[in-house]
């Protein structure tokens, strides 16, 4: 399929990442009731010291409990929220300075935003009711392609809906968002998002309100398009399955997330068969079709299944108070996520030999 051509020409620092978080932070003040209006208020940590590189054409598949904070990483990453701390380049340009028009800016906003697509987990709150498909889709080429007349506006949506499933194309263009399945939106939400020419999308849970038979078809789909319009994926997912199988065949790497900290970040199948965090072994356990449920493990290889509450996290390694293999150490200091800086990297004290964790005492609360 044709590669829609780039409008904007600017300047691009080529050895830079495509985008490059450094120690971000996303820090959000809890609401509050009216009887604590005089107090301080409650701040959640949705996202704590996270550093990461996203390259061209590159597979990221974020995993973690519901509230770990992946969606509010995923948005940071591509522009859609701004973080408390740290910071996030695109191309080697500070994302937020360019927004702010603070010092020289490369790359302007628009252009890193318009680079960035999401697609959300719910497609039809996404699609406005009232316009027909078609309508929804020549929005991004007016966009990209402001001289496209509507012939050629109307054979690019054709081309791209029978690429994503969608036949006979005209009579799903002239259809309203309602008049499709929840599948036949995601692959429209699809459509307009790559009719932006994207270097990256950010696919939120774009799976999980989907049939299970249509998951993997989704996927499928998702990483074809990936390679065909030289474009990379973050992919969120609460499902260790649905990451593996993202990660796996998109030749990717699944990053897993524990109350807004990266835990463990590795090639998927290495992360998944030789897990180096005590958190991803519970997810793996937590997913039936993984080898360790299967071999008739029926306790949680946790000691408390209670989440702690992100406004005020346990002290040391996050996950000390749920870690069957915590030690007095793990409660006084926070693992850095240590290894081969583009392979397989894990936060865990267990994983550096000479750590004093291996003299201290075993946790007995
Ligand atoms: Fe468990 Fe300690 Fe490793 Fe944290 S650092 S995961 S508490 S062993």
């Amino acid at each position: 399929m044709s590669q829609p051509d780039a409008v904007a020409e600017t300047t691009q620092n080529d050895d830079a990442p495509l985008l490059s978080l450094e120690n971000v932070d996303v820090h959000f003040e809890k609401d509050q009731g009216l009887l604590e209006f005089f107090e301080e208020p409650d701040v959640v940590r949705a996202v704590d010291g996270i550093s990461f590189d996203i390259e061209e054409n590159d597979v990221l598949a974020l995993v973690g409990e519901s509230g770990c904070g992946k969606s509010t990483l995923g948005k940071t990453t591509i522009g859609l929220q701004r973080p408390t701390g740290g910071t996030v380049r695109y191309r080697g340009q500070d994302i937020w300075a360019a927004k702010d028009g603070v010092g020289e800016v490369d790359i302007p906003f628009s252009e890193i935003r318009s680079s960035l697509q999401i697609i959300h987990q719910d497609p039809g709150s996404s699609l406005n009711p009232n316009q027909r498909i078609v309508d929804i889709l020549a929005q991004p080429i007016k966009q990209t392609h402001p001289s496209a007349g509507r012939s050629e506006r109307r054979e690019r949506i054709y081309s791209l809906l029978e690429r994503v499933g969608m036949n006979p194309a005209a009579d799903f263009a002239d259809r309203y968002p309602h008049q499709l399945s929840g599948g036949e939106q995601q692959r429209v939400a699809l459509s307009r998002a790559l009719l932006m020419n994207p270097d990256l999308i950010l696919a939120d849970e774009a799976i999980s309100a989907l049939d299970v038979s249509l998951r993997v078809e989704m996927m499928d789909l998702m990483l074809d398009l990936q390679s065909e319009f030289d474009t990379s994926f973050v992919f969120i997912s609460h499902d260790l399955s649905n990451a593996r199988y993202f990660a796996e065949h998109g030749d990717g790497r699944i990053g897993v997330m524990y109350l807004g900290e990266l835990v463990e970040v590795g090639p998927a199948e290495q992360l998944i068969e030789d897990p180096g965090h005590p958190y991803t072994n519970v997810l793996r356990w937590a997913t039936p079709d993984l080898a360790l449920h299967a071999a008739g493990a029926s306790d949680p290889p946790m000691r408390k299944i209670d989440i702690p509450d992100p406004v005020d996290p346990p002290s040391g390694c996050r996950f000390h108070t749920r870690c069957p293999e915590a030690r007095e150490a793990c409660r006084e200091s926070c693992p850095a996520l240590t290894g081969e800086t583009d392979g397989h990297r894990t936060a865990c004290f267990r994983t550096q030999p000479d750590h004093e964790y291996w003299d201290s005492p075993p946790l007995d609360d």
